[in-house]
């Protein structure tokens, strides 16, 4: 029965994967609530829309967050000849009244009434669900995106969470809750939230053995651009005219700031790979042209802020890359998935860069230290898993199925660290000595005043005056922007509750020595001047010990360096009380290191070093 209206209905000839035809039947068999857990492109929709066809006289209503998944949906199924459609905001009152006198009647036409979560808050709207429901003319609730009613989940949308209301206006209709967010602390919100009692769970393993997963460092690439374009073309393949356009290979890269989605794009058209940039900066015409070219194929590459993606589907995604450090695991998870949903082999990547992880770290530290709310400290500690996704060497697709609570996948070199351990954590050890060694890693946590995310020293693709302007425009814009931030938020603290805070954040984070734990205290020193110091201090003995052992670099740890750092530091903190004594003491020591370095520089490559910067 289900099988034919699948053919005769929507032209497929066999359901998409097994926990589509059994949520598919579940939902259908109409007793109980429902929770389907699937990848984005699995086919959670048809488990709904299917069943709700063959509820003679009974329209579903289906909670969706965005206006443009709606209107894909119901294109599509009006495409198939079934009566859905929706109420929102942009409705006119035409429309409207039309819908309303459908549903009023005694023989309802529409099978599927989309709703936004905003229109579900209204009592206007809860009363004509009351009415419905009372004349058995709902077949069931449907809250697709589920995700968005927790605060656990990536798109928490705060009316969301009030739809619970239906399942207490009508306790006898089935609830059915969709998303492709794994997490054990979302589901068991939804469950919660919606009031789902015995609910019947369906949901796929989280490996989805045909995406290769790696990690690779930007700032320790000799060439990123290069290395970006080629991992680009080889993930398309060579391209093959026979294939219809759409269908062709085609790659996402998603940036963290709508300026990085430019640049990106313009470096990459430059060197042969047509590109388009996407974020919500582009007007909403703008956007959609960009979004059609890239889903009929006639442009394969798409630059994106993390607005884009959302209802994406197209099979031939060859890559995801993240040209920044992901959020989250869960959005991780979510956004690279896109890739191979076609089954056939596709690459996710993560290009960590330094320049991304401070101002991101810096941000959410700063939510913390003023609002002090338990969504900024979850947000850090998503943070702090997700750039541990990055900095270790636990198999990639092992990391997100733990997370997800599944058993440990069998990865059979899928990832890079199943494929090549060694390989991999020689990679990260050197982006860890660059972390520690670069001053635009000082001055991420001493203040915020170098923030540039892209190599604009290493310009491989463009050396024309103008690209390079305008990075140099973004980066001051950034910065401007972090430090704008930073004034409003100072503004709006008091002064003198914000350094304590700003102290005790720091403390957390500080390598220099606590002066709480001993007995030494310099009134109007703060741990941030102390760190800034240390990090000068460093850096040139880092650099005054290369210098000097230019044969065993390897000998001396990082670790070596930071007790030596300390140890000096400390010395100098406990031989004063006053700030200005202790300031002028370590600028002093620290010039003097830098001195003989530029002495040894000179010396070694008869120029200016490039690391005095
Ligand atoms: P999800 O909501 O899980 O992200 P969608 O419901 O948007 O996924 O479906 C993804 C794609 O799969 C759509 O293009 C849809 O038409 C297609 N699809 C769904 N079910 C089937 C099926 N049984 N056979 C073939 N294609 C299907
Ligand atoms: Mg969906
Ligand atoms: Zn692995």
């Amino acid at each position: 029965m289900l099988q034919s209206v699948l053919k005769s209905k929507f032209g497929y000839d066999s359901f998409k994967n097994d926990i589509q035809k059994q949520a598919t039947t579940a939902i259908y068999k109409g007793k109980r609530d429902v929770f389907v857990c699937m990848p984005t492109g699995s086919g959670k929709s048809l488990c709904f829309q299917l069943p709700a066809i063959m509820r003679e006289q009974k329209v579903a209503i289906v909670f969706s967050p965005l206006l443009a998944l709606m209107k894909n949906q119901i294109d599509f199924l009006i495409s198939k000849k079934i009566n859905a459609c929706s109420l929102n905001s942009t409705t006119s009152s035409k429309e409207r009244n039309t819908i309303m006198e459908d549903l009023m009647s005694n023989s309802p036409k529409i099978k599927l009434l989309y709703v936004t979560p905003e229109m579900g808050a209204q009592k206007h709207f809860q009363e004509i669900v009351t009415k419905l429901c009372k004349k058995k003319a709902l077949s069931y609730f449907v809250i697709d995106e589920a995700h968005c009613l927790s605060e656990w989940g990536h798109d928490f949308r705060p009316t969301y969470r009030q739809l619970g209301t239906f399942k207490k206006l009508c306790p006898k209709i089935p609830m059915i809750a969709l998303t492709a967010t794994a997490a054990k602390q979302v589901k068991d919100d939804i469950l919660q939230s919606l009031h789902m009692k015995d609910a019947l769970i369906f949901s796929q393993p989280v490996f989805r053995p045909n995406l290769y997963y790696d990690v690779w460092f930007l700032e320790t690439l000799d060439k990123p651009f290069v290395h970006l374009k080629n991992f680009i073309l080889d993930a398309l393949g060579p391209s093959d005219n026979s294939i219809p356009m759409h269908k062709r290979n085609c790659g996402i890269i998603y940036c963290r700031k709508k300026e990085t989605t430019e640049i990106v794009a313009h470096k990459l058209t430059l060197a042969g790979i047509t590109t388009l940039a996407y974020h919500g900066s582009l007007k909403a015409q703008e956007r959609n042209e960009v979004q059609n070219k890239w889903t009929t194929g006639e442009v394969p590459v798409i630059t994106a802020t993390c607005s884009f993606g959302m209802g994406v589907d197209k099979g031939s995604v060859r890559f995801v890359i993240h040209w920044t450090v992901p959020k989250n695991i869960a959005a991780y998870y979510q956004e690279s998935g896109r890739a191979g949903r076609d089954g056939n082999p596709a690459f996710c990547r993560v290009y960590f860069s330094n320049e991304e992880y401070g101002p991101i770290s810096f941000l959410i530290k700063e939510e913390i230290a003023h609002k002090n709310s338990e969504l900024a400290k979850i947000k850090w500690q998503d943070f702090e898993k997700s750039v541990a996704y990055c900095l270790e060497t636990k198999c990639r697709h092992a990391v997100f199925s733990k997370y997800f609570g599944d058993s440990p996948p069998p990865c059979r070199n899928r990832c890079d660290i199943c494929k090549n351990k060694d390989e991999v954590q020689a990679r990260i050890a050197e982006f860890e000595m660059y972390q520690s060694t670069t001053k635009k890693f000082r001055n991420n946590i001493g203040s915020v005043t170098q923030i540039n995310y892209n190599d604009n020293e290493n310009d491989e693709f463009d050396e024309s005056g103008e690209s390079r302007e305008k990075i140099i425009a973004v980066e001051k814009q950034e910065r401007k922007e972090l430090i704008m931030k930073q004034f409003a938020l100072r503004r709006s603290a008091s002064k003198e509750d914000k350094i304590k805070r700003e102290n005790l954040e720091y403390a957390k984070i500080a390598h220099v020595r606590a002066a709480d734990s001993t007995d030494k205290k310099i009134k109007g020193l703060t741990v941030q001047v102390r760190e800034h110091f240390y990090n000068e201090l460093k850096v040139a003995l880092f650099e005054n010990y290369q210098y000097s052992s230019k044969n065993n670099k390897q000998e001396l740890q990082e670790k070596d360096i930071h007790d030596m750092t300390n140890n000096i530091e400390y010395e100098i903190f406990s031989s004063t009380k006053v700030p200005n004594k202790y300031k002028l003491d370590m600028s002093r020591l620290v010039d003097s290191h830098e001195r003989y370095n530029r002495r040894v520089a000179q010396k070694l490559f008869g120029k200016a070093s490039k690391h005095q910067i």
